[in-house]
């Protein structure tokens, strides 16, 4: 999946070596854009309203906000 973000807006990475695919962040975004997989958990950044609640509840702290600081960019997710 590829998103468009804008210059210094926010986006969640996910530390894929911490990542367990617990499951847990799925069910907590208001959003719905966090998938997972068998072996992958991705997000849908276009969607994501950075509300944070997906940071707050990983109980291995996973995710984290980072700011993007180059022009508009395509991510694959
Ligand atoms: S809650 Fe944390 S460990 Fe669990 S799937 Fe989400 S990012 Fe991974
Ligand atoms: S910040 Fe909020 S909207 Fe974005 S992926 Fe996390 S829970 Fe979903």
């Amino acid at each position: 999946m590829v998103s468009r973000v804008k210059k210094n807006q926010e986006m969640i990475k996910i530390k894929t070596g911490r990542c367990d695919l617990c499951g847990t962040c799925v069910g907590v975004c208001p959003e719905n854009v966090i998938r997972l997989s068998m072996t992958e958990l991705s997000i849908d950044h276009a969607g994501c309203t950075r509300c944070h609640k997906c940071i707050w509840i990983c109980p291995v702290s996973a995710l984290e906000m980072m700011e993007l600081q180059n022009d508009i960019i395509a991510i694959s997710s």
